[in-house]
């Protein structure tokens, strides 16, 4: 029998980085999943990264992880999303090859020591003495270990739907995961049904693109991993369409023919990514959308229609995408379709992913109620450094809401868990000022390095990095300006007598590094990687001494630990809607209590009081 530290069940978005995440921590890793080619298989469309999600892909490029590099290998378009505003708010996002990212994945995956991919499906968990102890898979094989990583996205029980026709699958083209998902019902896990969909696929050749608009990418391209400067492969353009009245008019006339409006299905959507069925009826006085048509890979004819995912019967879909401009002659090569899954409850897990009443069993992805694959990633990511320090017996890695946006989704996700598919926003963090994408590897690379599971390269180009910011910073902080002096350079500042270093300077916004270097010019030694890092940290520096405070705050309250037998019943004048709540979140810390849904001030002093008599 084989026997492995971790084992992580299923090879997409959520299981390569966990599976990697394991493996760099010197955990002896297998990853299973059904098939060994659809390792990092985008499911639905070919993008990485964006608003919220694009910081997310940062932060797992920071602790050394895999989607970043991969994006950036398999990237033929960059845009950096909200370019016109803040740096705290703009979003990387690539378009990606599709199998050039599948291959990104390969390559990663064989290269990366202590990992061996296991094809084959899981179908139950050996459980022992209370603790996971295995995996076995459905040829019989049994496999030992001491950690499960979980990661089976939308495959548990899955259901295809297009218009009244439904049939089991994973996703279009792959069985469904049943014998797993019986054993995890068997289990007594909280599980729910969550459903999601995806746009019908197009034969790029058939498209008249003479007509449509084209949308090129940044001529500066920003690349997701911190090790990469400029894209790796050919760049191309995607093209834009819009609905128009004879598509919506096609679509209400057909709604009762959608699986998501005829009734055919339980589970409950995104209203962050809706379908064209579900933009018609709530915009109903909107005239058009826009659609993106996204080209799937460099050598394919495949066109990804973003912005029209759809349930309706094929011979609909045929109709409404034809009545669009430059798609009149359109070849649909894949139906678009919905998906109905399992999802467990998030709010049975531990800030670790672990569940609480399975110790050893870990859950990533989708299967926690997410959309998304850099939601996927960032879980995976926590849930295969946990599984392995736990195997390992290290300490568990924690990541905090002041610190990561991954912190900011494990927060959300087990205190407040999910009444539809969860995606991730920037306006979900609270100090979204230094939670930026350009300063991830500053917030995060540290703690990588701490726990270990940084690669020699990361750690030597993060290492020159910081030396150069310091000496950038030390340089810019030495060069001062009166404000007399300042005006005298045509800059515009209070006469209030306060010396300011160039480096202060560059937080007024009308002031660039270039204004700094014509009046002092040793600083153009400093190159323009430091320099526009410098300048973005500047920016933001005094909004975040103000927000020192409240990271404090937030801070004491973490370190408030409540047992996980608090007994809420006890608490006399909390109401019962609260006892349950906070019985069911199991919240480990004041903080976290208080993010739990309806909790008030008031209930929070009766927990705090509480907390005090037992210390
Ligand atoms: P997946 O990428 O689904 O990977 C699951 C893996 O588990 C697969 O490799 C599978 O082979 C393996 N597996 C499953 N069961 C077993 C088993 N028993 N044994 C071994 N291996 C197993 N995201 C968005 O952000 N927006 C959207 O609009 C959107 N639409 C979608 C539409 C559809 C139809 C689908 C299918 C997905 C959509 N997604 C969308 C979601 C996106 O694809 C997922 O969020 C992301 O892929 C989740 O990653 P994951 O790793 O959790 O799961």
């Amino acid at each position: 029998m084989k026997h492995f530290d971790v084992i992580v069940v299923g090879g997409g978005h959520a299981g390569t980085e966990a599976a990697h995440a394991a493996a760099r921590m010197g955990a002896k890793t297998a990853l299973v999943t059904l098939r060994r080619e659809a390792i990092g298989v985008m499911s639905c469309n070919p993008a990485i990264g964006g608003l919220g999600k694009g910081h997310l892909v940062r932060e797992i490029d920071a602790m050394d992880g895999v989607m970043g590099v991969a994006a950036d290998r398999a990237g033929i378009q960059f845009r950096l999303l909200n370019r016109r505003k803040g740096p705290a708010v703009q979003g990387p996002r690539a378009q990606a090859d599709r199998k050039l990212y599948r291959q990104a994945m390969a390559d990663l995956t064989a290269q990366q020591a202590n990992l061996e991919v296991v094809e084959g499906e899981a179908v139950d968990l050996v459980i022992k003495n209370g603790h996971i102890a295995g995996v076995i898979l459905a040829d019989g094989a049994e496999i030992e270990c001491q950690s499960v990583v979980l990661t089976t996205g939308t495959f548990l029980h899955g259901v295809i739907h297009i218009g009244d026709k439904s049939y089991p699958g994973g996703r279009m083209g792959d069985r469904p995961s049943v014998p797993l998902a019986d054993r995890l019902k068997a289990l007594n896990l909280p599980l729910g049904r969550l459903k999601t969909g995806t746009p019908p696929r197009l034969n790029g050749k058939t498209i008249d693109w003479s007509i449509l608009e084209s949308q090129p990418g940044d001529d500066d391209p920003a690349m997701f991993s911190f090790l990469n400067k400029k894209p790796l492969v050919r760049q191309i353009s995607c093209g834009i369409t819009h609905t128009n009245e004879v598509t919506h008019q096609i679509i209400r006339e057909n709604l009762s023919r959608s699986a998501m409006y005829g009734g055919h299905i339980e589970g409950v959507g995104p209203r962050y990514c809706p379908s064209i069925e579900d933009k018609i009826v709530r915009f109903a006085d909107k005239t058009s959308h826009q659609v993106f048509l996204e080209p799937e890979g460099l050598d394919d004819d495949t066109v990804y229609p973003n912005g029209i995912s759809t349930s309706l019967p094929e011979y609909v879909q045929h109709e409404y995408v034809r009545s669009m401009r430059g798609l009149e002659n359109v070849e649909i090569l894949q139906p678009g379709y919905a998906i109905e899954y399992d999802y467990v409850d998030p709010r049975s897990l531990n800030s670790s992913l672990e569940m609480r009443a399975q110790p050893g069993l870990y859950l990533a992805g989708q299967i926690n109620g997410t959309t998304g694959y850099e939601e996927a990633a960032a879980q995976g990511l926590v849930a295969g450094l946990n599984a392995a320090a736990a195997a390992l017996g290290r300490e568990q890695v924690q990541f905090s809401r002041t610190q990561s946006y991954i912190g900011v989704m494990v927060d959300d996700l087990i205190t407040r868990g999910v009444t539809e598919p969860y995606r991730m926003f920037t306006s979900r963090a609270e100090f979204r000022l230094s939670l930026r994408a350009d300063n991830a590897d500053q917030r995060l690379t540290p703690l990588a390095l701490e726990i270990g599971c940084v690669s020699d390269v990361r750690t030597a180009a993060y290492l020159a990095k910081q030396e150069a910011m310091d000496a950038g910073r030390a340089l810019m902080e030495a060069c001062v300006l009166t404000p007399k002096e300042a005006i005298s350079h045509g800059f515009k500042v209070n006469q209030d007598g306060q010396r300011r270093s160039a480096f202060s300077f560059l937080s007024f916004p009308d002031i660039t590094f270039d204004d700094m270097a014509r009046v002092f010019p040793e600083l153009q030694d400093i190159g323009p990687e430091i320099s526009d890092q410098l300048a973005k940290d500047a920016l933001y520096a005094n909004y975040l001494i103000r927000q020192e405070r409240d990271i404090a705050a937030m801070q004491r309250d973490e370190a408030w630990k409540i047992p996980e037998d608090f007994d809420y019943s006890g608490l006399s004048g909390l109401s019962n809607e609260l006892r349950l709540k906070l019985g069911k979140a199991q919240p480990s810390t004041l903080g976290q209590a208080g993010r739990v849904d309806g909790v008030t001030p008031a209930a929070l002093a009766l927990i705090l009081a509480k907390l005090r008599q037992s210390r």
